[in-house]
């Protein structure tokens, strides 16, 4: 029960009671003024006193109306009763009643009034408590956007410190999809293309995927990937049975509703295309696109890094005239290969090559004659040394050949095979006058004298226990064959 429910009869009572005291009054008035008698003066004044004071209390009890009609009764039998009774004290007692009546009415006016106005000022503080409440519902969840997105180049900011170390196209696109899968989230599949320039197609080179999936068979991309490749743009497909640029039916090996993907932008062309997926409508917001994109920035910039760090790293250990491996690279080469050889008691052989006469060679036919026949040196090694095998311009005219898990008498016919090779390829064809070969570009060999070569063979673990003693070893050797005579090949 409510507490106004609880208030309500004593104050219907009290009206009841007030309306029959009222009718109790009007009675007696009317008595009063049918008996007419000496003695009910003072009765008449009495009753009118208890009407005027009445009237007022009905201006308490009732409302507007209530109370108006029942001053308006008593008022009327106030006077019906001065008229009959001619009393000057009724008269005064009317004109009592009717100004408190009066001034209760106009009380009642200004308070309706003042009520009116509280209820308006209510209303706009309830009005105004209503838009407090929403712009701070609004407030919070742009708070909560920006946190949102504050975390997010946060961890943007972290992944660009991770790959700003990463020399390594592999860990780069693995850490690419590990990251748009995680941070997205919501995706069944991640995946990175790359073009294949020689297929020219899209080519699959790492992925994440939901365990619940099995493996992703689409190794070349689909209809999304080929659209960004080709648009060069971000793409955010909310349901792909809906979107009017995919007007293929999707089926295939699993379901596929909301797309986002991203075009590796490396300088002007794309080169390849990093796509999350789900089967979920609508999984995907412009938000998780931007931060695809970004993403996509860092790992292209880092992909570009890497090709250069490799591109750096294939010049400081190339050499420059052959193409062949420097003397470093090649010894630290061999320093990992004569330890493998060690612990898995096999053999590593090496041969040491010298020009025979090429200072001879360089002072009759010039120094850029010279330097086409150390190419052609460079091609019969590149033709005839295993491909397991490493070759090296290891000084001016001196080359090195590193055999992993040859015996020294293969290497021996290795050695044998290049001499030959060399003899033949760069042999005598008709003795041109040197004159005539300074003029323009000439094949060695046919410079009117012979190019032979010397080779000393040493092998791992027979002929040295270290890399720079088989070094020694076959330098040894390659000396012997030239004092020998040169065009030899020295093994022991
Ligand atoms: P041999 O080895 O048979 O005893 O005689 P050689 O004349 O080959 O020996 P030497 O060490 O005296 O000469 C090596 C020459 O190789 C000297 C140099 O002019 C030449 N040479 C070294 N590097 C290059 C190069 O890059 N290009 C050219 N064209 N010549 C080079
Ligand atoms: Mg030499
Ligand atoms: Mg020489």
């Amino acid at each position: 029960m409510t507490p106004l429910s609880l208030a309500a009869p004593p104050m219907r009572l009290m009206r009841a009671s007030a309306a029959a005291a009222v009718l109790v009054v009007c009675g007696g008035l009317l008595a009063v003024v049918l008996t007419q008698g000496a003695a009910q003066a003072s009765l008449a004044h009495s009753l009118a006193l208890l009407a005027v004071a009445l009237c007022a209390y009905g201006w308490v009890l009732f409302p507007t109306a209530g109370a108006a009609v029942a001053s308006l009764l008593l008022l009327v039998c106030l006077s019906w009763a001065w008229a009959a009774l001619q009393l000057g004290q009724l008269g005064l007692d009317l004109t009592a009643g009717a100004l408190l009546v009066a001034v209760a009415a106009y009380k009642r006016r200004g308070r309706a009034r003042w009520h009116q106005r509280m209820a308006q000022v209510l209303d706009d503080l309830e009005e105004e408590r209503f838009v407090k409440q929403q712009a701070l519902a609004l407030a919070g969840q742009t708070r909560e956007t920006l946190q949102k997105k504050y975390e997010r180049y946060a961890q943007l900011q972290a992944i660009a410190e991770q790959l700003s170390s990463m020399t390594e196209p592999a860990a780069i696109a693995k850490l690419a999809v590990d990251r748009a899968y995680d941070l997205i989230g919501k995706s069944e599949a991640c995946l990175l293309f790359l073009v294949d320039a020689e297929a020219q197609e899209l080519s699959l080179f790492a992925s994440r995927k939901a365990e619940s999936l099995s493996a992703v068979r689409a190794k070349h991309g689909d209809q999304f990937d080929r659209y960004v490749l080709r648009t060069h743009r971000p793409l955010l497909v909310n349901d792909v049975r809906r979107d009017f640029r995919f007007t293929v039916a999707v089926a295939g090996e699993r379901t596929v509703s909301s797309v986002i993907a991203c075009p590796l932008m490396m300088g002007e062309g794309a080169e390849g295309v990093l796509r999350l997926d789900s089967a979920r409508p609508g999984a995907y917001n412009q938000d998780d696109l931007r931060f695809l994109d970004v993403l996509l920035d860092l790992v292209a910039t880092a992909l570009m890094n890497a090709k250069l760090f490799a591109q750096t790293q294939r010049l400081a250990s190339t050499d420059g005239l052959t193409g062949l491996a420097l003397r470093r690279p090649f010894l630290e080469q061999l320093a990992r290969e004569v330890t493998r050889a060690g612990r898995g008691r096999d053999e590593v052989s090496l041969l040491m090559l010298d020009v025979d006469h090429f200072k001879e060679y360089n002072d009759t036919y010039g120094h850029r004659a010279g330097d086409m026949v150390l190419r052609a040196i460079a091609d019969v090694l590149r033709q005839v040394v295993p491909p397991d095998g490493l070759a090296a311009r290891y000084g001016g005219e001196e080359f090195a050949i590193l055999l992993p898990r040859a015996k020294r008498l293969q290497a021996g016919d290795v050695a044998e095979r290049i001499r030959r090779a060399v003899e033949q390829q760069l042999a005598v064809r008709g003795a041109a006058a040197p004159a005539q070969h300074r003029s323009g570009p000439q094949r060695p060999g046919r410079n009117g004298r012979a190019v032979t070569v010397s080779i000393g063979v040493a092998s791992f673990p027979h002929d040295a226990k270290a890399g720079l003693e088989l070094v020694r070893v076959a330098d040894q050797r390659l000396y012997q064959a030239k004092r020998d005579g040169r065009n030899l090949v020295c093994a022991q």
